[in-house]
C-alpha cells in the first residue's frame, strides 16, 4: 500500500519538487515500510515524536519538523531536524540558533507564513517577516539559516481561493528573495502543498510538498 502511494505521488510530482512524507501518529514500521522503498525525507509535527523517531530510525533519514513550534522544545529537535519548517517569530529563532550553537550545527529554517482565511493557522505577514530580517537581533545568528518559506492554504473546497493563496505565498517569496537573499542564492525553497492540494500547489511554483494522509492513510 505505502509503497503504491509513493510511486503514485513521485509520478505525478515533477522532479525538482521534494517529496516530505508527513508521518506524525504513524508508527515505526509504516516509517520503516516507506524507507525501504527508498523514501528518505519524513516531517513531524510534535518535538518529542521527532526526536524518539530519529533516535532509533535509520540515521540517513531526513527529518523536518513542520508544526507550531514552542521555544521550550526547540532542544528536543535541534540535533536531528534538517529543515524546521515553521519559523514565526524572531524569539522562536533566537532559540533555535541557541540549540543549534549547543549541538554544533546550522539548522536549515523557512518562515512560515499565514496565507490561510483560517484564524487557526500560525504564521507570519509579509511585513513583520520584513522587520524580523532586518533587525539586529537576526543579523547576529550564525547558526541557522532560513532557506525559504513555508505556508498552508486554507481546509475548504474552494480551488480558486487555494491557489491565490498558494499565488500569495509565492508572491511573499519573490519579494523576500529580491530584498534580503538575491545575493546569497540559499533562499529557495516554498514549501507549499499537502495531501488534497499539492497539485494545484506545484502548479503555483511550490518546490516542497508536505504529504501526509495520502501516503500512510487517514488518522485518526
Ligand atoms: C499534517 C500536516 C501535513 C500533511 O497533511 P495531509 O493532509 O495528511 O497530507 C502537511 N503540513 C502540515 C503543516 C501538517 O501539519
Amino acid at each position: 500500500m505505502i509503497n503504491e502511494n509513493l510511486a503514485t505521488i513521485k509520478n505525478s510530482i515533477p522532479s525538482h519538487v521534494t517529496l516530505v512524507a508527513v508521518s506524525k501518529t504513524k508508527p515505526n514500521e509504516l516509517i520503516q515500510e516507506a524507507y525501504s522503498s527508498g523514501q528518505r525525507i519524513f516531517g513531524e509535527n510534535k518535538a518529542q515524536e521527532l526526536k524518539n523517531k530519529a533516535e532509533v530510525l535509520p540515521k540517513d533519514i531526513e527529518w523536518h519538523f513542520i508544526g507550531h513550534l514552542q521555544r521550550n522544545k526547540v532542544k528536543y529537535i535541534a540535533p536531528y531536524a534538517s529543515l524546521i519548517h515553521s519559523i514565526d517569530s524572531i524569539k522562536l529563532l533566537i532559540e533555535v540558533n541557541k540549540q543549534g550553537l549547543n549541538n554544533n550545527r546550522i539548522i536549515n529554517c523557512l518562515l512560515q507564513f499565514h496565507i490561510a482565511t483560517e484564524e487557526t493557522k500560525f504564521g507570519l505577514s509579509l511585513e513583520e517577516a520584513k522587520e524580523l530580517l532586518t533587525s539586529n537581533e537576526f543579523l547576529n545568528l550564525k547558526n541557522i539559516k532560513i532557506v525559504g518559506v513555508m505556508g498552508m492554504a486554507s481546509f475548504i473546497n474552494n480551488e480558486e481561493q487555494v491557489r491565490n493563496e498558494f499565488i500569495r505565498l509565492k508572491h511573499i517569496f519573490t519579494q523576500l528573495n529580491n530584498n534580503f537573499f538575491k545575493q546569497t542564492q540559499t533562499f529557495q525553497t516554498i514549501s507549499m502543498g499537502m495531501s488534497g492540494d499539492y497539485k494545484i500547489a506545484i502548479e503555483e511554483g511550490s518546490t516542497m510538498v508536505r504529504v501526509g494522509s495520502a501516503i500512510f492513510g487517514n488518522r485518526n
